[in-house]
């Protein structure tokens, strides 16, 4: 069976229900074939229809990546009800913030994850709201809380509870819920600040992240046969549209990874013959640290996409000469679009490392520079994307579009980039990451790829910070490999960076670090670098 071309999440899965009992998703000892999968999706929809949960409203989805958030938001999204994912790092304030911003009438969350109960969390921190009677205080639109562990507090539905209430909606109405469900509602909302910022809710609808996820499915050629292991969080776009759905569409098989263990994801790998693998790539630099690496049987893995991030290009061939990957590609994207650009079947591992490929089907890219006329190829400038996958637009926020999308329709990312003679797109960097030394302009990601070639250096992040007579230098922050033998000091590393770079790119400091402050998909956060340089 080929890559689903539904453009809702209702067709889609009635597509894939014909796949029986072949595996969906399996999670430990759980396993869920593609009818299986069909049916308790129904069965979750039915379940928030008998909360009184409607079509058009929004729920809050905050859990790691485990088989019942799959299931907790197809089944939203089956009945018309869209998504916001929140982020698992997320404080009890920051998920109330969005949950009332979006004015959500349920949240589903998982309890026990690293430690923390979202829904005392959630709780403790609307403490201060009006005792009103709502299930949360201060949380007004509220219906209903549903925990997915067991619910100790009053007021919460466990998930079986939740489950057994949705008896109470007949099949009938469930079948009108899905059925009304069109291509340009709203699928999800997914939050986003970028690094800095308040953050603003991306609305997409089903037809674009069905589209994005197909995009990278055919880019990846899944089919039924592949294992994708996902450890990408689902809440975010990668986990979520190039992982959990993309995966569904192509009838393969879902391994949730809920948190990233290099040793706990090799077994994964060998027992399940893993065969898809994407990643940022810290996932797979730590993989090829590991000191037990070779005790491993990796031969099953097929593709991997190193991407959401520069990628070092040493990685790539290490990822196939080492790893064993047979396909290394790239891909870019981000939260308005999740997949603009994805490597072609069959390039050269040399251009995959250095392009992350031409716009995909449905898309167009410029790159201009400051007056908007288009920089020429191998020019950088900033990268604008138009086309059926760019967002509906920020939630209730019109001037916040408008400052991103101009007339023509050109999403403006705020990413620097390049376009090669044959239309593949090159990132440089992020335009806020850039910092200017005595005039000239410097893109971290240069620096931090030169670092990477040397042979202790396991990571680095480098910023901008302030300087008397410059402005501005440069300052890398720098992890080195565990095993690192000799240990490098910041004057053998500046002496390595003038062999490759010019002067006013070699950082004028180098400190070394035992890790970077991540967000949860394991980008480094450089604002918060930043803040404490
Ligand atoms: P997010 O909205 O969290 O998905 O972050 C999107 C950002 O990740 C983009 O604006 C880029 O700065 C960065 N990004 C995405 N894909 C790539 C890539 N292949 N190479 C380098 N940076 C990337």
């Amino acid at each position: 069976m080929s890559i689903s071309e539904a453009t809702t999440v209702p067709a889609m899965l009635a597509d894939k229900a014909a796949l029986g009992t072949h595996p969906a998703i399996v999670d430990g000892d759980t396993v869920i074939g593609y009818a299986d999968l069909h049916e308790r999706v129904r069965g979750v929809a039915r379940a928030y229809l008998a909360q009184g949960i409607e079509p058009g409203d929004r729920i809050g989805l905050w859990a790691p990546n485990r088989h019942e958030f799959i299931l907790a938001m197809l089944g939203a999204q089956y009945a018309g009800i869209a998504v916001v994912p929140l982020n698992t790092r997320y404080t009890g304030h920051e998920a109330a913030e969005i949950l009332s911003r979006s004015r959500a009438t349920a949240v589903v969350l998982a309890d026990g994850f690293l430690g923390k109960s979202y829904s005392r969390s959630l709780r403790s921190a609307t403490a201060d709201g009006s005792g009103d009677g709502t299930v949360v205080p201060g949380l007004p639109h509220l219906r209903a809380v549903i925990a997915l562990d067991d619910a100790e507090d009053e007021g919460v539905l466990s998930w079986s509870e939740f489950l057994d209430a949705g008896s109470s909606v007949d099949a009938a109405t469930l079948d009108r819920a899905a059925a009304a469900v069109v291509p340009d509602d709203v699928m999800d909302v997914l939050f986003t600040s970028g690094t800095t910022g308040v953050p603003k809710g991306v609305l997409t609808a089903h037809r674009q992240t069905l589209a994005v996820s197909r995009a990278w499915a055919l880019g990846a050629d899944l089919t039924e046969a592949d294992r994708y292991a996902i450890v990408n969080p689902f809440f975010h776009g990668f986990g979520y549209k190039a992982g959990m759905i993309s995966s569904l569409m192509a009838g393969a098989t879902i391994y949730p990874v809920p948190v990233f263990d290099a040793t706990a994801l090799l077994e994964l790998i060998q027992s399940a013959r893993i065969t898809v693998l994407p990643g940022v790539p810290t996932i797979f630099t730590s993989l090829l640290d590991h000191p037990r690496l070779r005790d491993y049987d990796l031969s099953s893995l097929r593709f991997s996409v190193a991407g959401a991030t520069a990628a070092p290009a040493t990685l790539f061939h290490d990822m196939v000469n080492i790893l064993g990957f047979r396909t290394v590609a790239q891909a870019y994207g981000l939260t308005e679009c999740v997949v603009a650009t994805m490597s072609r079947h069959g390039e050269s591992l040399e251009h995959a490392a250095q392009t992350t490929g031409p716009a995909v089907a449905g898309m167009e890219i410029r790159v201009v520079d400051e007056s908007g006329v288009d920089a020429g190829v191998d020019a950088d400038g900033e990268i604008l994307l138009r086309g059926d996958s760019v967002m509906l637009g920020y939630f209730e926020d019109e001037a916040a579009t408008a400052a991103v999308v101009d007339e023509d329709g050109w999403f403006h990312t705020g990413d620097v980039g390049q376009l090669d003679e044959h239309g593949c797109l090159k990132i440089t960097d992020r335009l806020k990451d850039m910092y200017i030394v005595g005039g000239f302009n410097v893109y971290p990601a240069e620096i931090e790829n030169v670092l990477r070639k040397h042979p202790a250096v396991n990571e680095s992040a480098v910023i901008g910070v302030d300087d008397e007579r410059l402005g501005t230098v440069g300052r890398a922050y720098v992890l080195l490999l565990h095993n690192a033998d000799p240990r490098p000091d910041a004057a053998e590393l500046e002496a390595f960076c003038r062999r490759h770079l010019a002067n006013f790119k070699v950082p004028r400091e180098f400190v070394f670090v035992e890790d970077f402050p991540r967000n949860a998909p394991g980008k480094i956060l450089k604002s918060e670098l930043r803040t404490h340089a």
